[in-house]
């Protein structure tokens, strides 16, 4: 996984702790990395690697989620 740089980790940490989804732009529970629906569209392993502690897996687990939803973007059935 490529480095995240610092700046971008803040964010991380800030849209970890805000109530808005940066997966789709709607509301979702702070400390929750996404809203239920943009989890329950992950992959099972992605899920699972959102409950990494961060800054020992989360911000690469959360930028891999954002990149799977951005492609995914549209493909709600
Ligand atoms: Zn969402």
């Amino acid at each position: 996984m490529a480095d995240i740089p610092v700046d971008r980790r803040i964010e991380i940490l800030d849209s970890l702790g805000s109530t808005k989804c940066e997966g789709c732009g709607k509301a979702k529970q702070s400390m929750k990395s996404h809203c239920r629906a943009c989890y329950f569209r992950l992959p099972k392993d992605l899920q699972r690697k959102l409950y990494e502690r961060f800054g020992s897996g989360y911000e690469e687990a959360f930028e891999e989620s954002l990149a799977y939803l951005k492609t995914k973007k549209g493909d709600l059935s």
